[in-house]
């Protein structure tokens, strides 16, 4: 049963793909349109400026609304994938101001961001992962 954490996805050569998954699948609690678009602006800035960034490939929302890919080289080490994910989503908890890349010029809409219900997913999934170590970070077979 899928629940909500991190995990490995796919090691090729190349990248490794990470499933953040932040909504229990088919629960009918999904995340929103406008947090999960937020939520994205938020990742993909923090991820592309912190210490990763050169090995940062794709952040992305899953279309299943239930959380987010990741696909970071596969240089990065497991412990060091979940430690920029915290960091990320503490960056979104504490994040105040003008979302990053939401003007109309650079958003195709700019107008679907919620930046309260972006930091509401960021808070449950920290507490969820202060948890989680790189044991848990495996699918069950
Ligand atoms: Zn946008």
């Amino acid at each position: 049963m899928l629940m909500q954490s991190v995990l490995l996805r796919r090691f090729r050569y190349i990248s490794i793909h990470y499933d953040i998954r932040m909504k229990k699948p088919n629960s009918g609690d999904y995340i929103s349109n406008g947090a999960l678009h937020t939520f994205e602006h938020l990742f993909a800035t923090y991820a592309r400026n912190s210490e990763y960034a050169d090995s940062v490939i794709y952040v992305g929302p899953m279309g299943c609304r239930t959380g987010f890919y990741l696909l970071l080289r596969s240089n990065v080490k497991k412990s060091e994938a979940l430690s920029l994910v915290r960091k990320a989503f503490e960056f979104i908890v504490n994040f105040g101001g003008e979302i990053p890349g939401s003007k109309r010029r650079e958003c195709g809409n700019y107008k679907e961001h919620d930046l309260l219900g972006a930091k509401e997913i960021a808070l449950d999934m920290l507490n969820v992962l202060s948890e989680k170590t790189e044991a848990d970070m495996v699918y069950e077979e």
